[in-house]
Formats: C-alpha cells, sequence, structure tokens
C-alpha cells in the first residue's frame, strides 16, 4: 500500500516512499523552485534568483560568504 501526495510547485502526483527522494516534491527542481519562492516572500536576500535554466547547473548551497 502505498501514499501519494501532490508535488507542492507542480501538483505531480508522487509516491511516499523511498523512492521519491524529494518528497513531497516531485524532483530537487521543484524543491528548488519553491524554497526560492519561499525565500523571496520572507526574507528578500539580494541574488537568490532561480531562473529556469540555471537549475540544471546549480552548485548545492555553496556560501557565496566564501567568495572574498
Ligand atoms: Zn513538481
Amino acid at each position: 500500500m502505498s501514499q501519494t501526495v501532490h508535488c507542492p510547485t507542480c501538483r505531480t502526483p508522487v509516491s511516499w516512499n523511498t523512492r521519491s527522494p524529494w518528497r513531497p516534491f516531485c524532483s530537487e527542481r521543484c524543491k528548488l523552485i519553491d524554497l526560492g519562492a519561499w525565500i523571496n516572500e520572507d526574507n528578500r536576500i539580494p541574488g537568490v534568483d532561480l531562473p529556469d535554466d540555471s537549475l540544471d547547473r546549480i552548485t548545492p548551497w555553496e556560501d557565496p560568504a566564501n567568495d572574498s
């Protein structure tokens, strides 16, 4: 028996099991989109922008403070 949820970003049905590592999102892409939207809405961090075509080559959580 498996439970299905809907991706908060694109509403794709996602099986709630270990084969869906990004649940409740359908993919890492949707997870990043949702996180980006949340950051933009609540914190307004300059420079945090995730256009669709950048998600494939994004480096996960690299600290911009190290770039000095
Ligand atoms: Zn999705």
